[in-house]
């Protein structure tokens, strides 16, 4: 099995650790806990459909909305980290159908998204920091907000730039997350009219939130965030 397992199958699933081509195994990729379409209007948080919930409230976003697919449990944490450090486009691909497929049928309707490109309309990512760029040789932000946008048939468009260096997010506690990306983001191109901002993790909505007040500092009039995953207990996520 081995020599020939290995070069059809080169990867191991991020979850079970069976031969898999893409690092995510059907089986585990259905196992991981998806968040439902209803819930806070704004940031998506789930809970009662209503505008506005106390996470939210709290961040004053500048995002118009804010929705991800699935809840932030072990085996996308393992995808993610994996991610991160190995430029690895078969697990981005598998991950960003975790995010497109919803976002293809009911979400993408509910968050008032195209299917397919439309006049006026792309996606981007909030870059790594130069430093984590050199140092991991790829950015894993943009590389799941490609797949993502390819499966949707939306352009990509690299929008947003670094105005500063910044620590690491996940290093930090909540009021600090906040003051580390205050205005830590540019728009580096003119943004089309609405843009969505593609991210792994949404953890207090930080990152988003300072992406759509770049953008729309820019011009852009509609900024959606989506990310593939959110920390439910982002106090317990540390
Ligand atoms: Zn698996
Ligand atoms: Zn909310």
């Amino acid at each position: 099995v081995g020599a020939l397992a290995d070069l059809l199958y080169p990867e191991l699933c991020v979850g079970c650790g069976r031969r898999v081509r893409g690092g995510l195994c059907r089986q585990c990729a259905g196992r991981i806990p998806r968040l439902p379409l209803a819930g806070c209007r704004r940031c998506g948080a789930p809970g009662p459909g209503v505008a506005g919930c106390p996470e939210c409230r709290s961040l004053h976003p500048a995002f118009d909305r804010a929705w991800q697919a699935v809840e932030f449990g072990q085996v996308v944490r393992a995808a993610v980290h994996r991610l991160k450090y190995r430029c690895e486009r078969s697990l981005a691909a598998a991950l960003g159908d975790l995010l497109a497929e919803p976002l293809a049928g009911p979400a993408g309707i509910r968050l008032g998204l195209p299917a397919g490109s439309r006049p006026g309309f792309a996606a981007t990512w909030a870059p790594t920091t130069e430093g984590r760029l050199r140092e991991r040789g790829h950015d894993h932000a943009r590389l799941l907000a490609e797949c993502v946008a390819a499966a949707l048939g939306w352009p990509a468009v690299p929008l947003l730039g670094r105005a500063r260096d910044t620590p690491p997010q996940a290093r930090l506690a909540i009021a600090e997350r906040r003051r580390n990306m205050h205005d830590a983001l540019v728009a580096a191109l003119p943004p089309p009219a609405e843009v969505v901002v593609i991210d792994d993790v949404y953890t207090t909505g930080a990152t988003a939130s300072e992406a759509a007040r770049a953008l729309k500092a820019g011009g852009a009039v509609r900024v959606v965030a989506l990310g593939l995953a959110r920390a439910l207990r982002p106090e317990r996520e540390q």
